[in-house]
């Protein structure tokens, strides 16, 4: 069996709204900059040390959904000191639809998850429903046991039962870009987490 979750050991840290102002090139589209560079690294640091923890004898599949992880992920797998195998999902942005919707996986996804443990990474928690979809999926194919790691997990009541094992942090219900997530396609390339400006979306 695999031990309790980290999370109860945890404290995650709690990000207010007006942390610092964009770089003038960015405030036309950007409000603010909610999670820095460094901020960022030491989190996440400390995130890969309990995986680590947790995970380090066991057979472990990452299974990251795309694309909004691509910059976490990149930067988790490096603090994470054990062997494991990296699978992505592709998922688009709320398509988890109606709570009973089960999201396509590929086909020989199942067998490679039989009887491993699996970690599921994603961006950001928001009504928990595309999350919720794919970890019902994925706990068909009977993995030894399921955990979720979310970068950020936004601060609204939610109607889909999803508690994440590992969070970066808690943000406030705002729309957030950088750091790998988009708005229409933009702002992934951002080393930091910021708030977009209210009036672009
Ligand atoms: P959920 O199913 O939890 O409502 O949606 C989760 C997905 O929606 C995330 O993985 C992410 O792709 C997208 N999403 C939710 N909130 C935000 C946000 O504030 N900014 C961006 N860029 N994507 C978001
Ligand atoms: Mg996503």
């Amino acid at each position: 069996m695999i031990r309790g979750t980290s999370e109860a050991r945890d404290r995650v840290p709690p990000v207010g709204r007006r942390t610092s102002p964009p770089p003038e090139a960015l405030r036309g589209e950007i409000a603010s900059v909610l999670i820095g560079p460094s901020r960022l690294r030491r989190r996440i640091a400390q995130m890969g040390a309990r995986i680590t923890a947790d995970y380090s004898d066991k057979e472990v599949v990452v299974i990251a959904l795309l694309n909004g992880t691509l910059v976490f992920l990149a930067d988790l797998i490096r603090t994470m000191d054990f062997p494991f195998r990296i699978e992505t999902l592709r998922v688009s942005s709320y398509s988890g639809g109606t709570p009973d919707s089960s999201p396509r996986i590929r086909e020989d996804l199942p067998r490679r998850i039989r009887g491993r443990h699996v970690l599921v990474v994603d961006d950001i928690l928001d009504t928990g429903r595309t999350l919720a979809a794919v970890t019902r999926r994925l706990r068909q194919a009977r993995p030894a046991s399921l955990r979720i790691c979310v970068l950020l997990d936004k601060t609204i009541p939610r109607s889909v039962d999803i508690r994440p094992d590992y969070v970066g942090f808690r943000v406030p219900d705002v729309f957030v870009v950088g750091y790998g997530l988009d708005f229409a396609e933009r702002h992934r390339n951002l080393p930091f987490v910021a708030e977009l400006r209210a009036d672009t979306h």
